[in-house]
C-alpha cells in the first residue's frame, strides 16, 4: 500500500496512486514498507536478462497486477522495437573502476524513456482497475527531456489527454523540435514564459486545486501525472540499479555482497531517488554521489542540511538539471526522518512560504551518511566532455558529463577506488552545440543547431540516434505560448471548457 508522505491521504493502492499522479492536497505517494529482497535474488541476477530482472522489482510493488498482464507490459515497452540495444541499458567501462550506465537507447534518446515506456501502460491497466470511466488529463512540467518522453509514451493512448509545459526558452533547440513536432490526436505541447520551477509549481498547484478538480470531474475528466511525483514514474528507475550491478557480477568486476558506489546527474532527485530504493530493498551500495550542475541547491542541502532556494536560476548546458525546487527531495527527505509527516508539513511549508528550511540534526547525519552531494560548474562540464572524449574516446551529453566530474572530484578527496555506476542520463546528440563545443572547440559551432548534427557525427564518428535524425524536417504541430499565469486559461481552452 502507499502513503503520503504528508499524512494526509488514506492508504492507497498501486493502482490508484499511479492514477492518481499525486497526493490530492498536496504530498507524495510513497510504499508503506519498502521490501527487501533476498540476497540470492540479488546475486541470481547476473545470469537474467533486463527483462527478467524488471519484472521481479516490478512484481514486488504492483499488488492487484497479475504476473502476466506485467510480462506483456514489459515486453512491449522495451522489446517491440522500441529500443535500439539488446540489453536495453548496457553498462560501458570507462576506466578501472568507474563504469556509465547508458539510459538513453529509448526513443527520445534521455534516460526517461526508461519509465516513460512502461508508465503509460501501467496507467491504462490502473484506469480498468480502479473501473474508472473518467477521461484521464494528464499534466506534464519538464525541463526538457520529460516532456518528449511522455508525450511518446501516450501518444494515441484511448481515454488520456497529455499536456505539457515546457519553460519557453529553457530547453534546448533538439528538445523544443522533439516535442513541438509530436503527431497524435490526443498531444498538446505549450511553452510557458518562465523557467521549470515555474512550470512545475504552477503544474502542482493545479493538482492541488479543489474548484479546478471539481470542474473536471463535471466533465468527466480527472488529472494524473506524469512526472516523477507518479510513483509509476520511479518504479521502473529501481530496477536499472540492480541491473547494473548484475552487469558487473557477470563480468566479474565485483564479488557477490561487494558495495558499488553510484553517481547520479540530478535535478528533480527522481533518479536518484529510484537508487536509493534500491537500497532500502538490498542493493550493496556505499554511497550516492548526487551530481549537480551550478543550480546547486542539492549539494549545498546535503552538505549543510538547509534547502535554500532563494538564490538566482541559472541556466546552464545541462537544461534539463537546472531546477531549484527538486519533488523528489520530500520523499528522501521522509524516508530519513523516519516518516515523520508533520515535520514534512513543516518544512516544506518553510519552503513554500520563506524559501528555505533547515532539518534536524538526526536526518542530516543520516542523509550524510548515504549521501554525498557536489557540483560541476559550466567549464568543468565542457572540459570533462573533452578530456574523456580525448582519453577514452567515449562521448558525453553535459547532463552525464556533470556526473563523470563530481565522480572526479570524489575520487581526488577521498581516495576512494569503489567499483562505480554513474548514470548516463542523456545521448550526447541531445545537446549536440554544447558537446561540438566542447570537443572542437567554440569556432567551428554555427547557429544553426541542425548542421550540428551532421557536424558533431563528423568530429566524434558516434551513430546518430535514430530519434533525432531528420527532425529538422518535420513539421511544427504546436504553437502555443503563454505567460507563466495563464496555465488554468490554457487548459480550459484545449479541453473546451470555453465552448458553447
Ligand atoms: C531529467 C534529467 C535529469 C535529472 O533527473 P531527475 O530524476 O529529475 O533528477 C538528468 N539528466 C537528464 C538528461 C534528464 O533528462
Amino acid at each position: 500500500m502507499y502513503i503520503s508522505t504528508r499524512g494526509n491521504y488514506p492508504k492507497a493502492t498501486a493502482a490508484e496512486a499511479i492514477k492518481l499522479g499525486m497526493v490530492p492536497g498536496g504530498g507524495l505517494f510513497v510504499p508503506e514498507r519498502i521490501p527487501v529482497l533476498k540476497e540470492e535474488k540479488i546475486w541470481q541476477m547476473s545470469g537474467q536478462t533486463y527483462a527478467e530482472v524488471t519484472q521481479t522489482i516490478l512484481e514486488l510493488f504492483l499488488e492487484g497486477y497479475q504476473t502476466e498482464e506485467i510480462r506483456n507490459i514489459i515486453r512491449d515497452s522495451y522489446y517491440s522495437g522500441n529500443f535500439d540495444h539488446e540489453e536495453i541499458a548496457p553498462l560501458r567501462k570507462l576506466d578501472e573502476s568507474a563504469h556509465v550506465l547508458e539510459l538513453w537507447h529509448g526513443p527520445t534518446a534521455a534516460f526517461k524513456d526508461m519509465a516513460l515506456q512502461i508508465m503509460p501502460r501501467l496507467l491504462s491497466a490502473a484506469k480498468e482497475k480502479t473501473r474508472t470511466k473518467k477521461d484521464i488529463v494528464i499534466l506534464v512540467a519538464t525541463s526538457g527531456d520529460t516532456g518528449k518522453a511522455a508525450l511518446e509514451g501516450f501518444k494515441n493512448v484511448p481515454g488520456i489527454k497529455i499536456i505539457v509545459f515546457y519553460p519557453h526558452s529553457g530547453v534546448s533547440k533538439v528538445q523544443e523540435l522533439q516535442m513541438t513536432t509530436t503527431d497524435g490526436d490526443n498531444t498538446y505541447v505549450v511553452a510557458v514564459k518562465g523557467n521549470f520551477d515555474d512550470c512545475q509549481t504552477a503544474v502542482k498547484e493545479i493538482f492541488a486545486d479543489r474548484e479546478f478538480n471539481d470542474l473536471l470531474r463535471k466533465r468527466h475528466m480527472e488529472f494524473s501525472s506524469a512526472n516523477s511525483i507518479n510513483w509509476g514514474r520511479l518504479l521502473p528507475q529501481i530496477v536499472y540499479y540492480f541491473w547494473s550491478y548484475s552487469r558487473l557480477l557477470n563480468k566479474g568486476t565485483i564479488l557477490q555482497g561487494e558495495k558499488i558506489n553510484v553517481v547520479v546527474p540530478t535535478g528533480n532527485f527522481g533518479n536518484i531517488l529510484a537508487g536509493y530504493y534500491a537500497y532500502l530493498m538490498g542493493l550493496p551500495v556505499k554511497k550516492f554521489l548526487c551530481a549537480s550542475n551550478e543550480n546547486r541547491v542539492l549539494t549545498d542541502v546535503i552538505n549543510t542540511g538547509v534547502y535554500d532556494r532563494r538564490r538566482e536560476f541559472l541556466k546552464t548546458s545541462s537544461p534539463s538539471m537546472d531546477i531549484l525546487i527538486s519533488s523528489n527531495f520530500e520523499r528522501f527527505l521522509f524516508e530519513m526522518n523516519g516518516h515523520d509527516s508533520e515535520k514534512i508539513n513543516q518544512w516544506f511549508k518553510e519552503l513554500n512560504e520563506e524559501g528555505i528550511f533547515a532539518v534536524d540534526d538526526s536526518t542530516r547525519k543520516k542523509m550524510q551518511e548515504i549521501m554525498a552531494g557536489d557540483f560541476a560548474t559550466e567549464e568543468e562540464t565542457q572540459n570533462t566532455i573533452k578530456e574523456v572524449f580525448e582519453s577514452a574516446g567515449y562521448l558525453l551529453d553535459t547532463h552525464t558529463a556533470v556526473g563523470v566530474r563530481v565522480y572526479k572530484k570524489y575520487v581526488e578527496k577521498t581516495q576512494d577506488r569503489t567499483q562505480t555506476v554513474i548514470d548516463a542520463t542523456a545521448n550526447p546528440y541531445k545537446f549536440n552545440k554544447a558537446v561540438l563545443e566542447a570537443i572542437a572547440g567554440t569556432e567551428v559551432v554555427s547557429k544553426d543547431e541542425f548542421s550540428l548534427i551532421e557536424k558533431l557525427h563528423h568530429v566524434s564518428g558516434m551513430e546518430i540516434h535514430r530519434g533525432l535524425s531528420g527532425l529538422n524536417s518535420k513539421k511544427v504541430l504546436h504553437r502555443r505560448v503563454v505567460e507563466r499565469d495563464e496555465l488554468r486559461n490554457v487548459i480550459k481552452e484545449i479541453l473546451g471548457f470555453n465552448d458553447k
